[in-house]
């Protein structure tokens, strides 16, 4: 089964992508880790990322979407999930070439619920790991032991800003997917046990 995960941050998708792990079998697919692996294996493709993001030039949609199906094709597990692609129409429809998308699972989230997680935020500098400060007082990462901290744009003005890209962006997409009937809405303003349960009810 053919997963998109779709939610703004601090709606909980790392959260349940971490969930997920411990309970059942499944790929992620996240393009900012793929394009970090191509890169890092030297090839053509690889040193031609690396060119443009060292430039601070956005990586074109048809290298994204190369590198997705290379992934694709070398994937086993019966699962996939994406997360963080496709964020915008285009990319949506990249995506429709290469893979038939079978559920989207849309955390929907509020505003006032998204400023309040994401400027308790804490993210760690080497593995990425989320907690917020309102459940965790150290800065030291309980998964890794690096550094906790709060990120530079975690702030309300990074927050409002991230609203608006995603309500112009991707906002739309969830539209398109409901109109293919594929579309299931989990309420994330609740705990992440609450939205892992409803998860599992929809993908079974
Ligand atoms: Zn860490």
């Amino acid at each position: 089964m053919n997963i998109v995960l779709l939610g703004i941050q601090g709606s909980g998708k790392g959260s349940l992508v971490i969930e997920l792990n411990r309970i059942m079998d499944f790929t992620l697919i996240s393009t900012g880790q793929l394009l970090r692996n191509e890169v890092a294996t030297g090839s053509k493709l690889g040193k031609h990322i690396y060119e443009l993001q060292t430039n601070g030039i956005l990586v074109e949609l048809d290298t994204v979407i190369s590198v997705i199906d290379k992934k694709l094709r070398s994937v086993t597990r019966d699962t996939i999930i994406f997360d963080g692609f496709p964020r915008t129409k285009e990319q949506l429809l990249a995506l429709d070439k290469i893979c038939t998308i079978d559920k989207v699972i849309y955390l929907n989230l509020s505003k006032n619920v998204a400023i309040d997680r994401i400027i308790n935020r804490l993210t760690c500098d080497s593995c990425g790991y989320i907690t917020s400060k309102r459940r965790y007082n150290s800065n030291v990462c309980p998964n890794c032991g690096g550094h906790l901290a709060t990120r530079s744009d975690d702030t309300i003005e990074g927050v409002n800003t991230r609203f608006a890209v995603y309500e112009k962006e991707t906002l739309p997409l969830v539209e398109m997917y409901r109109e293919r009937g594929i579309l299931h809405e989990i309420d994330a303003n609740r705990s992440i046990t609450d939205v892992l349960t409803d998860f599992l009810k929809v993908i079974k």
